[in-house]
């Protein structure tokens, strides 16, 4: 079967799909609607939810707001304290460390982990 998606919901996944950089609710709204100009907020935001419960997008929460990125293999974030800088850091070897500890959470079950480093990019090191 094939998936068919609202215009809406296709521009919300390709901008997603295509920008690395974990863009918030507000930063996919400001893209979407260049494109379909009678867009609101609300409709976009309620449009993520949906991609990431059916598994098209990934959400994840970082100093507390929602941010939204393609579904990759997973990674864990390094994080620039100053400007909120994003950058994708894959480890197997950190995520294979972290999930042997989680064997030992006895008060819950874990079913994934990621990491944040945080820190000072180049750029806002050299201000
Ligand atoms: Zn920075
Ligand atoms: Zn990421």
């Amino acid at each position: 079967m094939v998936v068919r998606f609202t215009n809406q919901r296709q521009e919300i996944l390709d901008y997603i799909n295509s920008k690395p950089h974990h863009p918030t609710v507000d930063e996919v709204y400001t893209a979407v609607k260049i494109k379909l100009p009678r867009i609101s907020k609300a409709t976009v935001y309620q449009n993520l939810k949906v991609l990431a419960e059916k598994g098209y997008i990934k959400e994840v929460n970082i100093k507390g707001a929602s941010r939204f990125e393609p579904i990759l293999d997973e990674h864990h974030h390094i994080i620039c304290r100053e400007c909120g800088k994003i950058i994708d850091y894959e480890s197997k070897a950190l995520t294979e460390y972290s999930m042997t500890l989680a064997k030992n959470m006895k008060d819950m079950d874990i079913e994934f982990t990621n990491t944040n480093f945080y820190g000072k990019c180049k750029k806002c090191k050299k201000r």
